[in-house]
């Protein structure tokens, strides 16, 4: 017999995990999936995530996925020039390490806390089903959808008011609905990092910016934890004649940073695209939202999408709650305000954020450009930064 459920969603992510727990909570028959049988791997990701971006969606910070905590930032210039943006001096009554102040922020183990976040949506009552594959979705004539699964070799079929797509950068699930989700590969980041040992770091987020290190992107050294460091970059294909694993290397032997590099030993390589793109002008359809990369809710300035992926599943989440207990049909014309919903939280900044971002990559003087960047990284990640909490 076909099982019936309030919501599908399909992707395991953050912003599945969160869209899921969050409908649950609102009492919602909810079937998560995943293609994978390991959440969270293989790493894609850098994994760092401001406090707020945890809390403010019900996730507490627990040791059990932290690597390390967070203070503040260091933006460079292409020459090595340093604005430093620690928290722990501006602001010493809130931040710090003392137990009765906060970190910043925090770099995650991806691994663990996927797998932390699809526990907290199945002890929300949440099913999930991994090694399960969304293969296509079809309106059915009762206002609602089936969706086609391959669970573990099989195919079967599932019944559902509402299907979520939150299955990544790679979405499917917006085109099968005939959505707009092509990206141009001028806003697509091509990113590598490097897992390294003996490289110092102290509490702060590394920022690289110039053309001369990552052209059309940034490189990074974040703290990850007992004595190990991540080094990586983003690079905008259509930029640079070289690959990223190029940038990095040029990175690690001839910046300012080739000193502090040279003993450096790499313990593992990762690599992933991001989109550095505006969110897509529709994420809805018929008995469909999309929600994370999968709807673009990406910052395209720093490509950051975990606190955007949680805050978007949050929304979507108690969205479907109000919006399936008014039973109203799931038409695309009444899910449009899902998306007003989510571009009135986070959305109109991010197409702020997306505006400034074309600015400057549009510039053709690479210094002008270069100084731009600077600047508008510094200015984002101020105490006084209108997209605090973006
Ligand atoms: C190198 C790199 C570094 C990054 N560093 C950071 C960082 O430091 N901080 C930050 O905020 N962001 C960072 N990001 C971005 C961040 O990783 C993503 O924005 C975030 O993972 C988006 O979450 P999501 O839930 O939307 O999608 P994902 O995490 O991509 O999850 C999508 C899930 O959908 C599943 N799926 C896909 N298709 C199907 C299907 N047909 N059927 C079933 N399951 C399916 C996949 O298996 C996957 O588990 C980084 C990205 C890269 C590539």
């Amino acid at each position: 017999m076909q099982e019936n459920y309030d919501v599908v969603i399909i992707g395991s992510g953050p912003a599945g995990t969160t869209t899921a727990r969050i409908a649950a909570q609102n009492n919602l028959k909810v079937l998560l999936v995943d293609k994978k049988q390991e959440l969270g791997s293989p790493i894609q990701c850098s994994g760092a995530i401001s406090h707020h971006g945890l809390v403010s969606v019900g996730v507490s910070p627990e040791a059990e996925f932290i690597h390390e905590a967070i203070y503040g930032f260091d933006i460079l210039n292409e020459k090595g020039d340093s604005k430093k943006i620690d928290y722990r001096q501006l602001k010493p009554d809130t931040y710090g390490a003392a137990a009765d102040k906060n970190p910043l922020g925090y770099v995650v183990d991806r691994r663990r806390f996927d797998r932390y976040l699809m526990t907290q949506a199945e002890r929300a009552g949440v099913e999930v089903w991994l090694k399960t594959e969304g293969l296509n979705y079809e309106v059915t004539s009762d206002g609602n959808c089936e969706v086609q699964l391959r669970r573990f070799n099989q195919e079967l079929t599932v019944k559902t008011k509402v299907l979520v797509g939150a299955d990544g950068l790679q979405s499917q699930v917006g085109k099968w609905a005939g959505l707009t989700t092509h990206i141009k590969l001028a806003e697509l980041a091509s990113c590598l990092q490097f897992i390294v040992d003996q490289v110092e770091t102290n509490g702060l987020l590394e920022i690289i910016t110039g053309h001369e290190w990552a052209p059309g992107g940034y490189a990074w050294i974040f703290p990850k934890g007992n004595g190990y460091a991540e080094i990586g970059l983003g690079v905008a294909r259509t930029m640079t004649e070289q690959n990223a694993q190029w940038h990095l290397d040029h990175f690690m032997k001839n910046s300012f940073f080739k000193e502090r590099f040279k003993n450096s030993k790499i313990l593992e390589i990762q690599g992933g695209g991001v989109p550095l793109a505006a969110p897509l002008k529709t994420q809805y359809a018929d008995n469909l939202i999309l929600v994370g990369d999968a709807a673009r809710h990406v910052n395209p300035i720093t490509g950051g999408g975990l606190h955007t992926a949680l805050s978007g599943g949050w929304i979507a989440g108690n969205f479907l709650g109000d919006f399936l207990a008014s039973k109203v049909p799931a038409t695309a014309e009444n899910l449009k305000r899902y998306q007003d919903e989510w571009l009135v939280a986070l959305g109109n900044k991010m197409w702020k954020l997306y505006g400034i971002k074309s600015q400057i990559f549009k510039t053709k003087d690479i210094t002008k450009r270069d100084q731009m960047l600077y600047q508008t990284m510094s200015d984002y990640f101020s105490p006084d930064s209108e997209f605090k909490k973006i």
